[in-house]
């Protein structure tokens, strides 16, 4: 009788402990999902000519760094 109250003890107890890491695993990833901004955690990038804030994809890369469109890259070169 003693054991089994052992191990019915045991089952609640791990039951408890899987119960309380499932949620920390829910509330982190529900954080995750706050932090992430739409596009999944894309880079933004700022266009060297006018200082704005784009997604990398919508980005216009050239060696004199990052513009938001081609007319900025072309009026950078030009400086
Ligand atoms: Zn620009």
């Amino acid at each position: 009788m003693g054991r089994l109250l052992f191990f019915a003890l045991l089952a609640v107890l791990a039951f408890w402990a899987l119960r309380g890491y499932w949620r920390a695993q829910e509330r982190r990833r529900a954080q995750d999902r706050a932090n992430t901004p739409a596009p999944a955690g894309e880079d933004m990038v700022r266009c060297a000519h006018c200082g704005v804030h784009l997604p990398e994809s919508e980005g216009i890369r050239s060696e004199e760094g990052c513009f938001c469109s081609d007319e900025h890259r072309r009026l950078h070169a030009r400086r």
